[in-house]
């Protein structure tokens, strides 16, 4: 099967088959979608719009919370009533439900290791002929290079699956066992990525840290990386901090390494954490985090925590609140914890009321928004470059290589677009979430 054109349209006349991408939970489903949908509008198909009816939906969805259950469930179920001829479920909540969605029988639910050929299904559909989504091809990390359709900033997949088994999370039951990736083919996607216009590209995987191409560890991969010509910086996406080696520290002075990292603390007691499975106590994450503070001045360190873990009590909780103030962390992304069937966590007892996690969390959110604050405060009259994302009266908006959020007032909008831009951080412009900061470019 040529899976470049589409089968459905054989005349002029006929319109192009619309496809509508409804994508949940992690930036690696997100660079999935990003990758399939950019393939079948090469193959002929118009990505439709959120809420436009369309030929096919396509459900990317997230099990990593009860939440993330809850609104893949509602997605999938929107996309039902809205009676479209076909509607595909991929992603950890399909892998997880497998059994009950294919029971249902009104979706196909395509497994994560066949997710990157749900274009060969697709075009296989509409010609009608039938295809088992099991017996699509294999990978995962044949996605290709996206076209920037709905992003600008672009990720590389570099590894999938995990053997952590921490004792809350059910993804090394939905993404498998670690494998990395073959460095020469990282290699030649970055080519390919900085060929296709990107200039930011994000390093992405369940479990980054561990990366281990016979024996090539994560440091040297980066840095090799860093090697290649061209105008680009390279962001890492969420870290667990272990197995990082002396190298690792060295990559954040490289000029095309955004200095910003987001490394996960989840709770700043070591019991919860010996709980947790954790392969790392709080002095290891604080002595990591120590050194690239110290080291860099202004390094935005970010990290997620999650609050009422079973058993946790509320001197560990205020634990947690002192090394998420005494750090600084720009941000923190604060789950409450999510009860997760088939974990070791979900059959722990001393399961914690809502209300107090929700209370936690509260406080946990307000630190993290005064972190911000201060670190955004520290910012202002530095110099950093700006990749422009998007032009709107009369203004440039766009991330900082440290990842503050700008606007750059300018009258020119063609061309602003995905170029960096040297400038100074001036003020807060609103004391909000987002916390974007006014800038000026810097005339040379
Ligand atoms: S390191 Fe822990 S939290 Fe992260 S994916 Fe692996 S098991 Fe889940």
């Amino acid at each position: 099967m040529d899976s470049r054109q589409p089968q459905s349209t054989d005349s002029e006349s006929v319109p192009a088959r619309s496809v509508a991408f409804q994508t949940l939970g992690c930036k690696l489903n997100q660079y999935e979608t990003d990758a399939l949908a950019s393939r079948l509008q090469k193959a002929g198909y118009r990505i439709a719009a959120d809420d436009e009816p369309a030929d096919c939906h396509i459900i990317n969805t997230c099990t990593v919370t009860n939440r993330g259950d809850r609104k893949s469930r509602n997605t999938i179920n929107r996309a039902l009533r809205a009676r479209p001829p076909l509607v595909v479920v991929t992603g950890c909540f399909a892998e997880s439900h497998r059994d009950e969605l294919e029971r249902d029988g009104r979706v196909v639910v395509v497994p994560n290791e066949n997710k990157q050929a749900i274009d060969q299904l697709i075009e296989a559909h509409f010609a009608g002929e039938m295809v088992r989504p099991d017996e699509l091809p294999r990978g995962v990390f044949d996605f290709g290079v996206p076209d920037p359709i709905f992003h600008t900033r672009n990720m590389i997949k570099i590894q999938d699956g995990c053997d952590n088994y921490c004792t809350f999370c059910i993804i090394p039951f939905v993404r498998g066992r670690a494998r990395s990736r073959p460095a020469d083919q990282i290699r030649d996607e970055l080519k390919r990525n900085i060929d296709a216009g990107y200039r930011e590209v994000v390093l992405t995987g369940v479990n980054i840290s561990r990366y281990d191409d016979h024996g090539l560890a994560f440091s040297q991969l980066v840095e090799s990386l860093l090697e290649t010509d061209g105008d680009f910086r390279i962001r890492l996406s969420s870290l667990e901090p272990d197995r990082l080696d002396d190298r690792f520290f060295d990559l954040f002075a490289h000029p095309r390494m955004a200095p910003h990292l987001h490394l996960c603390l989840q709770s700043g007691s070591d019991r919860i954490l010996l709980q947790m499975r954790r392969q790392y106590t709080t002095g290891e994450y604080r002595s990591i985090a120590e050194r690239l503070l110290g080291r860099f001045p202004g390094f935005n360190l970010t990290t997620d925590c999650i609050v009422g873990f079973p058993g946790e009590t509320d001197s560990e909780f205020e634990q947690t609140c002192a090394i998420v103030r005494e750090l600084g962390f720009s941000h923190v992304h604060t789950f409450p914890y999510s009860v997760r069937s088939g974990t070791r966590a979900a059959r722990m007892s001393e399961q914690i009321p809502n209300r107090v996690k929700s209370q936690r969390s509260a406080v946990l959110r307000e630190i993290s928004g005064a972190n911000r604050y201060a670190f955004r405060s520290r910012a202002l009259g530095t110099s950093d470059r700006v990749l422009i994302e998007r032009f709107n009266d009369g203004a440039a908006t766009g991330y900082t290589g440290h990842y503050i959020p700008v606007v750059v007032p300018t009258a020119a909008s063609d061309g602003v677009r995905n170029r960096f831009l040297d400038v100074t951080l001036r003020r807060i412009i609103e004391d909000n979430d987002e916390m974007p900061v006014l800038a000026d470019p810097i005339t040379p």
